[in-house]
């Protein structure tokens, strides 16, 4: 466990480390790095790195483009897959301006600035999130939609192919310190969950981005294709990224409530009205993709109505039925493609601001919403997610609160590549429309 810069340098000679990536994100959540060979660590952790933020996304114009990695020691570890080279760890870093103060465009920063809201309440927060993917093959080193297997929902061998690779990936992520809970064939083709331990949700963010790599790497190492992408195949589940998400104040569970006839406290509620509220903008964040509303359809298990309930799986947000320390809040809607650090300071605001203004999230619905008809819906004020990127984009446009809670630079630099991701899709003509309209008009 290491939390000191003298830790970092007794882990790299008790493990004769080499390399040093030095590991951060841009504004997509897209991972990046610099590698340093070991000589520079002391260098990276008293001063930090200099590199040139201009060419990634969503940072800075060209004019101010030095930028300054500061690794966080806390996240020292070991890469787990034979390099050749020599021993490779990673640090996942913060980004400072070249005056030293903190870079408003750093994903990081942005969850550390709400974590900080929440703290100054008393409160920190716990996420713990379900990541889905598919792994496909690779035919003549290019990856392809054809599923590594045909298991199905919790099967196994020998309809479940994966079960070595998921191990190995599994194992993978135990040597970079995740508490692995359980891994599973999900229900589509190809198509896997591996579920690790919440913890506060900084680490949780850092461990996305590291179980993507990681997941992808292994899977490369055994000849397959790993993607998160959200819906790869038209008529089956897409991929999901389910986050749990729970408060603490003084070491206890907030959602908790031993009194309450539900056993739930009622800012719980709250929290799920203030999400409710600001759904349509964050979906921008935790769905991002043009992908990703392709995923967000009935009939695939994924979210489409704005509706909160108890264990009932067609919501958007549940109460699981766990109670003492595992009371929490389930959102269904993210999925694996979106940026962690952003999405999680986007639900925790506006959570926030739903235990601070005590908002109502409405009556639960404890029907399954796909069995009602049109008029059911609109007799019960059922609103849905937005259906495409464009419409997500322009909600996120409208909402002040989110714009406040980002901050102005990472909300104007997401609407302005989510706009330039719809006009790019918009010009395209799709092999649907050419069969559906070619010989019929
Ligand atoms: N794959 C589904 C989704 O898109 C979730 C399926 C499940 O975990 N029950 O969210
Ligand atoms: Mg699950
Ligand atoms: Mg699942
Ligand atoms: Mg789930």
């Amino acid at each position: 466990n290491i939390k000191s810069k003298e830790d970092v340098y007794n882990a790299i000679e008790n493990n004769n480390v080499k390399f040093i990536r030095l590991q951060f994100t841009d504004i997509q959540g897209v991972v990046k790095d610099v590698e340093i060979p070991v000589t520079q660590v002391k260098k990276a952790l008293e001063t930090g790195i200099s590199f040139d933020g201009s060419s990634i996304e969503g940072f800075v114009r060209i004019d101010e483009s030095d930028m300054v990695l500061r690794p966080d020691v806390r996240s020292f570890a070991l890469l787990p897959w034979d390099q050749g080279k020599g021993v490779v760890a990673r640090m996942v870093c913060d980004i400072f301006k070249p005056d030293g103060s903190p870079f408003e465009g750093d994903p990081r920063y942005v969850l550390r600035s709400i974590l900080k809201e929440a703290h100054d309440l008393g409160f920190s927060l716990n996420v713990g999130p379900e990541l889905e993917f598919f792994l496909f093959q690779i035919e003549k080193g290019k990856a392809t939609t054809k599923p590594h297997d045909f298991g199905r929902y919790f099967e196994f061998a020998p309809a479940d192919l994966a079960e070595d690779i998921r191990r190995e990936i599994v194992l993978g992520l135990i040597d970079l310190g995740f508490n692995i809970e359980a891994a599973h064939h999900e229900v589509a083709f190809g198509q896997h969950e591996i579920d690790f331990k919440y913890d506060d949700a900084l680490s949780t963010a850092d461990n996305v981005v590291t179980f993507r790599y990681v997941t992808r790497t292994i899977a490369k190492l055994n000849g397959l294709h790993a993607t998160f992408m959200p819906k790869p195949l038209t008529s089956e589940n897409g991929s999901g990224m389910h986050v749990n998400l729970s408060l603490s104040k003084d070491g206890k569970n907030a959602f908790y409530d031993s009194q309450d006839e539900e056993e739930v406290d009622q800012m719980t509620y709250h929290f799920i009205g203030g999400i409710l509220e600001h759904i349509k903008g964050i979906t921008a964040i935790s769905n991002p993709l043009i992908n990703s509303y392709k995923r967000l359809v009935p009939g695939y298990e994924a979210p489409v109505y704005i509706t909160w309930s108890g264990p009932n799986r067609s919501s958007l947000v549940r109460i699981p039925a766990a109670r003492g320390q595992s009371t929490r809040v389930e959102l269904r809607s993210p999925d694996p493609s979106c940026n962690p650090y952003l999405t999680f300071a986007a639900i925790l605001a506006a959570g926030l601001k739903g235990i601070k203004e005590e908002i109502d999230p409405g009556e639960g619905t404890d029907v399954n919403i796909y069995d009602l008809t049109p008029k059911g819906l609109a007799d019960r004020n059922i609103e849905t997610l937005p259906p495409t990127l464009l419409d997500a984009a322009n909600h996120l446009a409208k909402d002040d609160f989110l714009r406040d809670a980002l901050g102005a630079h990472v909300h104007e630099n997401l609407l302005r590549i989510a706009y330039a991701e719809w006009d790019a899709y918009k010009l395209q003509v799709h092999d649907w429309e050419t069969n559906r309209y070619l010989n019929a008009v």
